[in-house]
């Protein structure tokens, strides 16, 4: 026999029988979890947006810096080669001599921390005061501490003398091929400026992306260490789709205010990919040629 057709509706607008209690205090735990879980995926999204603010923001101040830094480099190159131009107009071609031509190392670092020191100094000055700003105790960082001290000593003066090294070194190299060559002046000239030509190019550029990085984390490292207020730091990685294998792995990791985030003899690992840690303990950006990684600092 057919089901008439109004039974089979009246089926529908039945209610349900009532669900068992057991059933109904789940449901309510399980509510109260998704709740809490909403929360917790909130928090963490404005956490991600704050850092991405806050590392967006310290990439738009280190670009700046990197452009200034840039032209100061160039500038220098291009004194150091209207130096070496006039001396080959000057001066005769000994064979094996290469070397009369150059500037003298310890003038080529006179000239290069001339320009260069005031610079950074002026560099962390800024850096300081507004790192010393963001955690609300103002004032000045102290460029005279034995950290500071340091950094000039060793740092700068170390990276100025290789910069200078290098120049000297590919100089030496393109006059001895030219001498060998029995080259006239205008083609020794053209040596020089081929020379200075890559310098200007391409190593100002490197040289002031990977210096900007260094000196602006070291003078945020030092205000956060000056502080008092400044317990861990964290390491906050340029999620730019450039970054390293390594400093994605190292992103998101705390440390004391005075720890190193990696040590010597460390090995990170990650994507495949292995670093080793070799030169000397890391406890603030670059981790590596081009790093655009920076600190987030943590108080408690
Ligand atoms: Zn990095």
């Amino acid at each position: 026999m057919k089901v008439p057709r109004l039974l089979e509706k009246k089926k529908y607008i039945i209610p349900p029988p009532p669900e068992p209690i057991e059933k109904l205090t789940l449901k309510n735990a399980l509510a109260k979890d998704i709740s809490k879980l909403i929360s917790t995926l909130v928090k963490q999204k404005e956490a991600e947006d704050h850092k991405k603010d806050y590392w967006l923001s310290f990439i738009e101040k280190a670009n700046k810096t990197e452009r200034e830094l840039i032209k100061i480099a160039r500038e220098i190159f291009g004194d150091q080669e209207a130096e070496v131009l006039r001396n080959l107009d000057n001066q005769k071609a000994i064979k094996g001599k290469e070397t009369q031509f150059l500037p003298k190392l310890a003038a080529m670092n006179v000239i290069w921390l001339a320009k260069f020191l005031p610079f950074v100094k002026e560099l962390i000055t800024k850096i300081g005061a507004d790192k010393l700003e963001e955690v609300k105790v103002g004032g000045q960082i102290q460029l005279t501490t034995p950290a500071m001290t340091s950094f000039f000593k060793y740092k700068v003066a170390a990276l100025v003398k290789n910069i200078n090294k290098t120049t000297r070194k590919q100089l030496a190299k393109e006059l001895a091929d030219g001498f060998a060559q029995g080259e006239s002046i205008p083609n020794l000239k053209k040596r020089v400026q081929k020379v200075f030509g890559h310098a200007d190019k391409v190593r100002a550029t490197n040289i002031a992306r990977t210096e900007t990085i260094r000196i602006s984390n070291f003078a945020a490292n030092q205000a956060y260490i000056q502080s008092g207020v400044v317990t861990a730091k964290e390491w906050l990685t340029t999620k730019d789709g450039r970054q390293d294998f390594a400093c994605d792995e190292l992103d998101g990791k705390i440390v004391e205010i005075n720890k190193p985030f990696v040590r010597v003899g460390d090995t990170i690992t990650g994507e495949g990919q292995e670093m080793n840690i070799e030169v000397e303990n890391v406890g603030y950006p670059p981790l590596h040629p081009g790093c655009r990684c920076t600190l987030i600092p943590v108080v408690l």
